[in-house]
């Protein structure tokens, strides 16, 4: 805690500088600066040490918040680089992508009118500084063991459960179907939000821990799980959640109407040179552009797009402004960057003969069903028509257990995600004994720290199988 412990009053909340919007709709270049040593201390001072760190229970990885601030404050990175790591296996990507306003921001006693420690800020700050001073995890303690396991999937929870299992003194072997790391941190969220050479430089630390990759390998079709299974002395899955939520409505097979997903990709892609691989690149330079739904995968897309040169950007959502799904930064970004907003609005048709050309729309309402329960109703005879060249349907993703998974014994709940429940003593171990699975294929599509702190965990539930203890 500061010295002075009313600093808070002293000083206001100080975000880095941000590119303005008429600058980074220009780019597809991360928009935020950097603090210095001096605004980062600072801002870290603002940290009241409330006594009950409502910001650690509401982090999902429960990071030692304070304590990292403290260290900022008295000027001690790699200290706090180190503190920082012991909670989070990926906190520079997270301090750049959490909704943090919904989660450890959120639950700052001083966001009650002061504005929120600018935790989130501080998180990146910590380990981009203390990288650039040189600072590499302190692996020294570790004892290596004969143990190995594959993990399965370089997203976030597989990404972490490497860090931990490493941090066991556990050989971690990576397999991915792509040709880069990070899983939807490469191939879905655009690089205004996360530049890829942060993944890169996580794929480089990681690498330098021990941890061995082999990448453009699909588990099921390349090598199969019975192999894994022989070969290693366990399996972590972390596939994520690829199942595209369709609106079932008419003219969703229209050319001019694409997934999220498949939009994005095609993107990234081609600002990183790579193949197309089922992914081509879609120009929405001067078209009047739609977008369903209003979760961080839609403003993606609307942000996109606009850095397309699009013409127009409309997204539409079916319930209100406070109701959207995704953060509120990303909103508040797209909103400056030009996207316009169609709140309590449903699409029930996509128009057009060979291609589309519009879309229907009715107003949504909330109502009371006959038993009582809150439900969104169409209001019939609000049809309203907005007239555009492309749609973007961005509803969400839904998790499926593959076939192959389920032949090897590992089980799924009826909605498709692995059952690999958090238990006392194996956790997030699927119902065959050796596979563990954690992230996105086991939540549904989450986040990305919710993804890392499944991976952590099944790590540890991992190496308590293999009967191997933390140094
Ligand atoms: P993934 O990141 O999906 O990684 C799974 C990996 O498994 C992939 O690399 C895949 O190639 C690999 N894989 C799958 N099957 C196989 C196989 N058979 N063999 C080999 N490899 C395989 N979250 C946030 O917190 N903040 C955000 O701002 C945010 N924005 C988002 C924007 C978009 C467009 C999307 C789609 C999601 C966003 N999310 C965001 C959610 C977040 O990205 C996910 O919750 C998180 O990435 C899940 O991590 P995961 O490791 O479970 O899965
Ligand atoms: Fe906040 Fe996310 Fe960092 Fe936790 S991991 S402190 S929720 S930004």
């Amino acid at each position: 805690m500061s010295t002075n412990p009313l600093q808070f009053l002293e000083i206001p909340r100080q975000d880095p500088p941000k590119d303005s919007a008429k600058i980074r709709v220009t780019h597809f270049k991360e928009i935020y600066g950097q603090y210095d040593a001096e605004s980062a201390a600072e801002q870290a001072g603002r940290c009241i040490d409330c006594g009950i760190p409502f910001c650690e229970w509401k982090c999902p990885v429960h990071n030692y918040i304070p304590d990292w601030l403290r260290l900022i404050e008295e000027g001690n990175i790699e200290q706090a680089a180190e503190m920082s790591h012991k909670t989070n296996s990926l906190p520079e990507i997270c301090g750049r992508i959490c909704p943090q306003d919904r989660l450890c921001e959120g639950a700052c006693t001083l966001n009650d009118g002061h504005g929120a420690v600018s935790i989130g800020n501080i998180e990146k700050y910590i380990t981009d500084e203390a990288l650039k001073k040189g600072w590499r995890p302190d692996l020294s303690q570790v004892k290596a063991t004969d143990k190995r396991v594959a993990v399965v999937g370089a997203g976030p929870a597989g990404l972490a459960a490497a860090d931990v299992l490493t941090r066991h003194g556990i050989q971690a072997v990576v397999y991915d179907r792509y040709p880069r790391i990070g899983g939807l941190l490469t191939f879905g969220i655009p690089p205004f939000k996360l530049d890829k050479s942060i993944v890169e430089t996580r794929y480089d630390l990681l690498q330098g821990m021990g941890v061995e990759f082999r990448l453009g390998v699909e588990i099921g079709r390349d090598v199969q799980i019975e192999e894994l299974v022989d070969e290693y002395d366990a399996v972590f899955l972390g596939l994520g959640a690829y199942d595209a939520v369709t609106g079932g409505f008419p003219g969703e097979s229209l050319p001019g109407v694409h997934q999220a997903l498949d939009y994005l990709i095609g993107n990234i892609n081609q600002r990183l040179e790579l193949p197309e691989d089922g992914y081509p690149f879609v120009d929405l330079e001067g078209k009047r552009v739609v977008v369903f739904g209003g979760g961080d995968t839609g403003m993606d897309c609307n942000r996109t797009a606009i850095r397309q040169n699009a013409e127009r950007v409309v997204c539409t959502y079916r319930r209100g402004e406070d109701d959207l799904a995704g953060s509120k930064r990303d909103y508040a970004n797209s909103v400056e960057e030009g996207v316009e907003f169609m709140f309590d609005r449903q699409p029930v048709e996509i128009l057009g003969d060979s291609h589309v050309t519009g879309v229907r729309m009715l107003r949504t309402q909330n109502t009371t069903n006959e038993y009582g329960a809150k439900v969104l109703r169409n209001v019939e005879g609000s049809d309203e028509i907005i007239e555009c060249d492309a749609v973007i349907i961005a509803f969400g993703f839904r998790a499926s257990t593959p076939q192959w998974l389920q032949s090897a014994g590992v089980e799924s709940l009826g909605n498709g995600r692995v059952k690999a429940p958090v238990t006392e003593q194996f956790t997030m171990q699927t119902t065959h004994p050796k596979i563990f699975a954690g992230g996105d294929m086991v939540l549904g599509a989450d986040l990305v720290v919710t993804a890392v702190f499944q991976g952590r965990e099944a790590a540890v539930g991992i190496a308590r199988y293999l009967g191997v203890t933390a140094a």
